[in-house]
């Protein structure tokens, strides 16, 4: 099957066999799922059919079309973005089959433990140790930042596993049960008030072997599946026009006449423009996608999103005066997702400033694009070849 039009027919076989209307959301997923429709450039038997994933709109269009249930993406950003591609990749068959279609229809949320109190930036210095004991992992330390934990079933974790070597080399990649004893999630609230984040502390935590992701020692070639695969999942997102944190200050600027001056139309004029501009890149970085893995490219995405989201949300504000200065909700909140276009100016102009720090930061990801995207020369390293436990900390 190689056609749009032969997908088509399947897809409404699919719904003839499966009406939204009288099917339980959970079972319409898991059908969906088993019939190869949930991601078409999957394998088959892991929720694909081994197609281009440029086929996708196409299944889509016609489930929208039929009113049926989608998997609520928004809210499974990290399985959905960052866990699956890493899991396909590197996971042995039974991994695949135990963890993708959960993964899929919601029923198992994803959180990322990566970060550390010491390591952000310099994720590769992180202290977190898993230490073998027979046919199981023992991890203790500390995570931070953590979003989605307090809502997560399962964590894509990474842990030391040998100080004596240099620090990119003695990591090991994971896949942690976070109702496991020893993993306690505390939340972390945040400039918007709410606690989208978390601490986590692992202690003691006992993950057994067949839950390691790749060789060990290998978990920093790994991460850089999930962590190439995140900076599209964050800034590489395809909308239609206005889709993004434009659609509310333009539409502010078009129903609110009396706010209108003409300094400030020059500045959202320009950032219209470049936020199409964003958009239709996002598009072509799309169809780069189609065709293999996610490479650095996704840096430059994502360092166009933080920016515009931060100066759009700021225009906005200053075009509503005073009334952008009022504010929601301040009660310590625990959202399932993130919503920049349902809240009001005041949450976008906060919850945005977060962008150009998560996923990496806009200065590490100039690096990046300096370094791998241009071939500029790399900043100087001195502690390449030092064993991690030698390190300065
Ligand atoms: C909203 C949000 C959600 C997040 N969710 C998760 C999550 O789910 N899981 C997870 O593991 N982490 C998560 N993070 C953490 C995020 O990945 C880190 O905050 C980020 O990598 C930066 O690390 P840091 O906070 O330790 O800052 P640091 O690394 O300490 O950086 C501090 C400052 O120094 C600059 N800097 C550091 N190194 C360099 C360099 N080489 N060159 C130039 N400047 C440099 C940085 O740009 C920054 O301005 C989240 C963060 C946010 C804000």
């Amino acid at each position: 099957m190689t056609d749009a039009a032969e997908l088509r027919r399947r897809t409404q076989e699919f719904l003839a066999a499966h009406p939204p209307a009288s099917t339980a959301r959970t079972d319409f997923l898991r059908a969906r799922f088993d019939a190869g429709l949930a991601w078409v450039h999957f394998p088959e038997g892991l929720g694909g059919l081994g197609l281009p994933r440029t086929l996708q709109p196409v299944v889509d269009a016609e489930l929208a079309a039929a009113g049926a249930p989608d998997n609520d993406p928004r809210r499974i950003g990290i399985g959905l973005g960052m866990a699956a591609p890493t899991i396909l990749q590197y996971g042995t068959e039974e991994q695949k089959r135990r963890f993708l279609r959960p993964l899929w229809t919601g029923e198992e949320v994803w959180c990322q433990l990566f970060s550390e109190p010491g390591a952000g930036s310099d994720l590769a210095a992180l202290g977190t140790r898993a230490v073998r004991d027979g046919d199981t992992w023992v991890v203790d330390g500390q995570k931070v930042w953590t979003s989605s934990a307090h809502l997560a079933r399962w964590a894509i974790l990474i842990a030391r596993t040998d100080p004596d070597v240099p620090k990119h080399r003695g990591i090991t990649y994971f896949l942690c049960d976070m109702t496991d004893p020893g993993v306690e999630v505390r939340p972390l609230r945040q400039i918007t008030g709410e606690a989208e984040f978390n601490e986590v502390f692992l202690t003691g935590v006992r993950i057994p072997d067949d839950r390691r992701l790749g060789e060990v020692g290998d978990g920093w070639r790994v991460a850089q599946t999930t962590l190439n695969n995140e900076r599209v999942a964050i800034g590489g997102r395809r909308l239609p026009r206005e889709g993004g944190m434009i659609g509310p200050a333009a539409r502010t600027w078009r129903e609110r006449p009396e706010l209108r001056t003409h300094d400030l139309h020059q500045r959202l004029l320009t950032l219209w423009v470049e936020a199409e501009v964003a958009r239709l890149t996002g598009e072509r970085l799309g169809q780069q996608l189609a065709a293999g893995h996610p490479g650095p490219e996704g840096a430059g995405m994502k360092l166009a999103f933080a920016r515009l989201n931060q100066e759009i949300s700021g225009l906005e504000v200053e075009l509503r005066g005073a009334e952008g200065l009022l504010y929601d909700d301040w009660t310590m909140r625990r959202p399932e997702l993130v919503d920049f276009t349902g809240r009001d100016a005041g949450y976008r102009y906060l919850r945005s400033k977060g962008n150009s720090i998560e996923g990496g930061t806009s200065e590490v990801l100039l690096n990046i694009v300096a370094e791998r995207v241009l071939g500029l020369p790399a900043e100087p390293r001195t502690d390449k070849d030092v064993a991690w436990k030698d390190l300065a900390r």
